[in-house]
């Protein structure tokens, strides 16, 4: 199976696809305003929607067993274009023709109305503690129930989760046998099998969660953009019983998606890839500005987040750009913002690189620092001893320390100093 344009005659750009369709131009999506439809109409070629996966929708026999298990949804953010839709989840913005399957693996039209796949059967789940997100000011030393599904937005040659954020629903989920809905009180193990064909709705990850003592749920490990209406309904829910919403993300979604998603989340972790149009392009297949968007309109929500940077040899290791990047966050976010620099490990298409020296990572945590961030952190590393500490931005005493996801010390009393009372920023308690 593989991506073609050349089906369509080329590939189809938002303008192409909506001239001479306007009569027959419907909202399909619950939150569609005129507005959002002239700013649709007025984006150039240039900006053209990103390849999808033409014919690959299942058939009709898949189809029946993917809606028997309850795993299908109609998406909550397109437009219908005639037969075809489009999605205006994230900035791809696929176009589907009937029998199409998405971008990011998840989606499909089906007689001109698109659904998400991705419903209620996660291909993975776990109990972590949140550091492990990264979040470092957020309720340390808690655990979050942990899930993802197939698909992603993007394609990082450096996935380190590409077997199943580059993998469609049917090759990560089993519809066949009898259902398996998993329910508080949980199984004490499950075979591969089990897994495959289990189901996990909003409200089953809401009990487990729960009933496993997780005051969390994050959403992770693939992209929560590309499970959107199932990742949206749990956090509804979670809200609703008191248990909080991390969102774990690329930060490629557009802005109303976003909004609607934020008035669930308390906490977000998002990876800043790079920090220029072209590094996105060759490493991630995205684009810089709506990351930077995502991380604005965080701030203007007043939701906490986190901002992780991962430091590829030979792609984001360049310290000028680096350098750039910091000061772009402390001008746009704050001071206060946590910047986490993470090593990287050669893995999926860059196998081929090395580690990222110790040296660039602690030359990257200088220059943020030097521009104004007061809680800089380098991941996966064991060579530098205070990778993982808080310090406080005033005396410079270590108020957290950690050894990799563990948090070893807290020298906080409501979220000040317990040596000069200096607030720090974050989450803090239970
Ligand atoms: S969420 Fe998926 S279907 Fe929607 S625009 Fe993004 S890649 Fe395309």
């Amino acid at each position: 199976m593989g991506m073609d344009q050349t089906a369509l005659g080329g590939l189809i750009t938002r303008r192409r696809a909506l001239a001479g369709g306007a009569a027959a131009f419907a909202c399909a999506g619950l939150r569609c305003s005129g507005s959002w439809v002239d700013s649709l109409l007025s984006l150039g070629d240039s900006e053209a929607p990103a390849e999808v996966f033409k014919g690959d929708a299942p058939d009709d026999r898949v189809w029946a067993l993917w809606q028997a298990r309850g795993w299908v949804k109609e998406a909550s953010h397109y437009l219908k274009l005639g037969a075809n839709v489009q999605c205006k989840t994230c900035p791809n913005n696929c176009i589907l023709e009937p029998g199409d399957r998405s971008h990011c693996r998840n989606k499909v039209n089906r007689d001109g109305t698109l659904y998400t796949m991705a419903y209620g059967n996660p291909c993975t789940f776990h109990v972590d503690p949140v550091e492990k997100k990264p979040l470092y000011h957020f309720h340390p030393g808690t655990m979050a129930f942990s899930l993802a599904t197939s698909g992603c937005v993007f394609r990082c040659l450096n996935c380190q989760n590409w077997e199943i954020s580059q993998k469609k629903p049917e090759e990560t989920k089993d519809p066949a046998g009898p259902q398996l809905r998993l329910r508080p009180p949980l199984p004490r193990a499950l075979t591969y099998e089990d897994l495959a064909r289990a189901s996990l709705f909003p409200e089953d990850v809401v009990a487990a969660a729960k009933a496993l003592g997780c005051p969390s749920v994050a959403y992770t490990y693939s992209e929560p953009t590309a499970y959107y209406e199932y990742a949206f309904d749990t956090c509804r829910l979670a809200r609703e019983a008191g248990v909080r919403n991390i969102i774990v993300s690329c930060g490629s979604i557009e802005e109303r998606p976003l909004r609607d998603l934020a008035k669930f989340v308390d906490a977000a972790h998002v990876d800043l890839k790079g920090f220029d149009d072209e590094t996105y392009r060759r490493l991630n297949s995205g684009k810089l500005e709506p990351i930077l968007n995502t991380l604005k309109t965080y701030r203007d929500l007043g939701i906490w987040f986190e901002v992780i940077n991962l430091v590829v040899p030979t792609y984001t290791d360049n310290l000028d750009s680096i350098r750039r990047m910091c000061g772009w966050l402390a001008d746009n976010l704050g001071p206060d913002r946590p910047l986490h620099f993470s090593r990287f490990n050669p893995q999926h298409k860059l196998d081929h690189l090395p580690v990222t020296p110790i040296g660039i990572l602690l030359e990257a945590r200088e220059a943020a620092r030097a521009a104004g961030l007061r809680y800089v952190y380098i991941g996966n590393v064991r060579e530098v001893a205070d990778a993982g500490t808080t310090y406080c931005p005033n005396c410079k005493r270590a108020v957290i320390e950690r050894d990799a996801y563990a948090v070893t010390a807290v020298r906080l009393d409501g979220g000040r100093c317990r040596f000069c009372g200096t607030p720090v920023a974050g989450a803090w308690g239970a």
